[in-house]
């Protein structure tokens, strides 16, 4: 039996549109899925629709529209990104479903069985945005959350469920320390360690239905309440894969082998989740790769700067393959980086209809000026490096291949890409230097040939290794060299920004 290996996205809330940071997650995820499918791992890429969210019910009522047929609307959307970006999920699960509310149910359950549930009243300052209670020391200097600066926060007083958060402090800390389950970048999980550090305050986990609106899933034994969006939002990745549902589904999937998550919520997945699953006596995820945001021209996109980028428009514009090429090399895996439009026209001008595009197109159009049998015999060769007669090209391509292995077991997708173009750019040089545009062809000399068997070689070679960065520029490559020609992978851009 082949390996297994599940991955997810976080579960976006849908609110609204899905923007850039969205796509920079569906793509790093696709990326890590498709790498692992190459290998021959059986993959499941689950992603999902946060319906249960408060804010959802807000935005709703907002727009006049009745809360279901809002999220329904919405997470359209977001599985119409994915397909526009080439993201292939194996599973979308929406959070209003019926097999949700139920698997949600039984992770409730057994986390009460275990004693770690229990009612009392509560008094706390609630932000809608992140879905969080917070302490006043957790807010900034005018007492408003972090990550959402000029949004008051609830006053809440109700009485509610409590999660036993303090029972599980110090065995999540040992987790974390060993890596047992291990964040990605390490900095992200000092910064965890360091918030373990603090008594951890036992967490509200459920809303009574008054405030909760009547939305979200029912408490177990009590019609007068709702889980907390995050109890059941964490438990999609359980609940996509047949938790409280099918055994054997779960027994097959569950654990996660990687969660991928915005720096924003690291918190929920690093310390929340394990305790519920430590709880409930069910195994942890093993890793959680952590990016970071874009920001929009320098600054922090939000509605009031109008400075938000929608992402469909752009993949109309450029295509998926140069949607997904910009955000894999120019946004570091787990910092913040920087959208604009002049940065991804440069990128794309220099990158991909320079270097890919125009490799390409210029070696083509050497094999067109050949007796076409020549080049029937070059039809999709099983093995390519065993081929190429130059050594040089046959090293960089072989370290080409190592490197994008090791960068992806790290998500450094900027190194592996950066590899990948050293072979564009020797194969440039090796244009440049053997000149074959004045070869005679008709003489049929052997060394001018191996020059350009070694080019069509080395493009074979540059399509397999972008397989799971640019699929379908990958599946373009492959196509043009069966038959020898092709339109333009990537048609330059008159810079008019
Ligand atoms: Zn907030």
């Amino acid at each position: 039996m082949n390996k297994k290996f599940y991955i997810t996205t976080a579960i976006p809330y849908v609110n609204a549109r899905p923007h850039i940071g969205h796509a920079l997650e569906f793509i790093q995820a696709d990326v890590i899925a498709r790498y692992h499918r190459l290998k021959g791992e059986e993959v499941l890429l689950l992603s999902g629709s946060d319906e249960n969210a408060l804010k959802n019910v807000q935005a709703a009522q907002s727009a006049g529209v009745p809360v279901q047929q809002f999220i329904d609307e919405n997470a359209v959307l977001f599985v119409e990104l994915a397909n526009a970006l080439g993201v292939q999920f194996d599973v979308f699960q929406k959070g209003s479903s019926k097999e949700h509310h139920l698997s949600s149910q039984k992770l409730w359950q057994l986390c009460a069985e275990n004693g770690d549930i229990y009612k009392k009243s509560y008094e706390g300052l609630y932000c809608t945005g992140c879905e969080a209670f917070y302490t006043p020391d957790e807010l900034d200097a005018n007492q408003e959350c972090l990550e959402h600066p000029g949004r008051k926060l609830e006053s809440v007083s109700e009485e509610n469920y409590f999660f036993k958060l303090s029972r599980y402090q110090d065995k999540i800390i040992s987790v974390l320390e060993s890596d047992e389950l291990e964040i990605v970048p390490a900095t992200r999980k000092n910064e965890m360690l360091a918030f373990l550090k603090q008594t951890l305050q036992d967490i509200s986990i459920s809303r009574t239905n008054e405030r909760a609106k009547n939305w979200g899933v029912p408490v177990p034994a009590d019609d007068s309440q709702r889980m907390y969006v995050w109890f059941d939002a964490l438990n999609m990745y359980q609940s996509g894969v047949g938790f409280g549902l099918d055994e054997q589904k779960h027994n097959k999937w569950w654990p996660a082998d990687i969660h991928v998550i915005g720096k924003g919520i690291i918190r929920f997945h690093a310390v929340y989740w394990p305790a519920f699953l430590l709880s409930a006596g069910l195994p942890l995820p093993k890793k959680i790769f952590v990016h970071g945001y874009i920001t929009s021209s320098g600054q922090k996109m939000s509605k009031t700067l109008g400075n938000v980028v929608d992402p469909f428009p752009l993949v109309e514009k450029y295509g998926s393959g140069a949607v997904r090429y910009f955000f894999l090399r120019e946004i570091p895996p787990t910092e913040d980086g920087d959208f604009s439009y002049e940065k991804f026209e440069e990128r794309y001008n220099s990158d991909l209809a320079s270097g890919l595009g125009n490799l390409v197109a210029r070696v083509l159009a050497l094999v067109g000026k050949i007796n076409p049998k020549s080049f029937d015999k070059l039809r999709i060769p099983s093995e390519v490096e065993g081929q190429i007669q130059s050594p040089k090209l046959r090293e960089i391509i072989n370290a080409a291949r190592e490197k994008v292995d090791t960068a992806l077991e790290k998500f450094q997708f900027q190194d592996a890409l950066i590899a990948i173009w050293d072979v564009i750019h020797f194969c440039d040089r090796y244009i440049e230097e053997k000149k074959p545009w004045s070869f005679d062809f008709a003489q049929d000399k052997p060394d001018q040939k191996e020059v350009i068997d070694d080019l069509l070689l080395a493009i074979l070679a540059i399509g397999t290794l972008l397989k799971p960065f640019l699929p379908a520029t990958s599946e373009k490559i492959a196509n043009q060299l069966q038959h020898g020609k092709g339109d333009p992978l990537f048609p330059r851009l008159d810079r008019n920004v």
